[in-house]
């Protein structure tokens, strides 16, 4: 066995001389990890390979009848009318915006407190990112906030749902509607998610003139590999976006625009279709799973677990807490073999890359507490309730 307190060797020596150290102590360890994609894996196997095997027996690889059959059943899940699979959740976004056909000095107002793929793909089509700041409850974009940035250049309005908890697409809705703005969601995190707006339950993407979803492996709904979908109401941005991932063809050899390759394999489409049934029941685990943390880390003065709006039904991509002495913490979790991750260390408006934009540190204050306060906990479906006890022991641990 290698041993997992050191780098993986580049090759394997035929047997280990010397014992692994600390591997005794290893095992004593109840490990949890931050994810467990293989335990999924194992719950599903036999509709997965099967949905598999029927695409490779085929021999059909691109834009298969799966990938229709997924947009269908993605669109249905997100109370939308089309819904247009690509190769990613990046290009997912990327493909929206260039729909925006944006002018150089175009901005783009959205939240520095996200994945990298979110202004990535503002600034990939030429517009300029504008971040602006969250709510310190729930880490999305701040409504007022967002009104205040509006210039006479600001085209659109990028939401992000961050950790699976949807943005406030009532005061977001009416901003964008009252400036002509168009409004995106990044529902990356937040498949099947849901707000009530105007009293009504609303899925991530059903507002939005777009949402965009990724099936990266280790989201909600994760693939064998990338793949991502826009899901949206409009007829005409569908028919657009459904070009423009096919090179910009309107049929074989004739190109109204130029566009991306961009599409979805059928086997992610099968192993996505194979998994669907299930991601309601995986999300209603990660909220059991919630409500035990949230139980469990009541007493400890140091932690803030994640306040849910009472507005929104969370999904719980990730369970991510804020704390005192983060740092630290996060070294005693990974010592006891607790996995936890930051998301996100240093936010994007002070990305060396976006240094030209002139933010600097203190611009976004609570995004800058956020990136010094969140750790990350295990919260993954298949987690046993031992398993999310001893979570709670481990960081009730490091507080004494
Ligand atoms: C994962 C993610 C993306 C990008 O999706 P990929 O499929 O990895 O390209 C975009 N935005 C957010 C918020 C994400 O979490």
């Amino acid at each position: 066995m290698v041993c997992e307190f050191e780098p993986a060797p580049r090759f394997i020596p035929p047997a280990r001389a010397f014992p692994c150290p600390r591997e005794s102590r290893a095992r004593r360890l109840v490990k949890v990890p931050l994810l467990d994609l293989v335990s999924q894996h194992a719950s599903v196997r036999s509709e997965v390979e099967a949905a598999v095997n029927a695409v490779v027996e085929r021999q059909g690889f691109v834009m298969g009848p799966e990938v229709a059959e997924l947009e269908r059943q993605i669109a249905d899940l997100s109370g939308a009318r089309h819904g247009v699979a690509c190769a990613s959740g990046t290009d997912a976004l990327l493909l929206v915006l260039r729909s925006l056909d944006l002018a150089p000095g175009d901005e783009v107002i959205t939240p520095a407190f996200t994945f990298f793929a979110t202004a990535g793909a503002i600034h990939n089509v030429g517009g300029t990112p504008v971040f602006v700041d969250i709510d310190p409850e729930t880490f999305n974009l701040d409504p007022t906030a967002t009104e205040a940035a509006i210039t006479s250049r600001t085209k659109a309005i990028v939401a992000v749902h961050l950790y699976g908890q949807m943005a406030d697409m009532g005061s977001l809705g009416s901003i964008a509607e009252t400036h002509g703005l168009t409004l995106i969601e990044d529902a990356a995190q937040a498949i099947g998610a849901r707000r009530k707006v105007g009293g009504e339950w609303r899925r991530a993407g059903e507002l939005g003139q777009a949402g965009t979803l990724s099936f990266f492996p280790t989201k909600n709904l994760g693939g064998w590999g990338d793949g991502g979908m826009v899901v949206t109401q409009d007829d005409a941005l569908a028919g657009r976006l459904r070009s423009m991932r096919l090179h910009g063809g309107t049929r074989e050899y004739l190109h109204e625009e130029v566009g991306l390759n961009s599409r979805l394999d059928s086997l992610q489409a099968a192993v996505l279709l194979a998994k669907l049934p299930h991601l309601e029941s995986w999300s209603a685990a990660r909220r059991t799973h919630a409500a035990r943390y949230a139980a469990g880390f009541a007493g400890l003065q140091s932690v803030i677990a994640p306040p849910t709006d009472p507005l929104n039904e969370h999904i719980f991509h990730q369970y991510t807490i804020r704390a005192e002495g983060r740092d630290e913490l996060h070294q005693h979790l990974t010592d006891n073999g607790v996995g936890n991750k930051i998301y996100y260390p240093l936010a994007l408006h002070l990305q060396p890359c976006f240094g030209h934009l002139g933010y600097r540190p203190g611009s976004l204050p609570v995004t800058e507490e956020a990136m010094t306060t969140v750790i990350s906990l295990p919260i993954y479906p298949e987690l046993t309730e031992s398993q999310v006890d001893r979570v709670v022991e481990v960081v009730g641990a490091f507080y004494g």
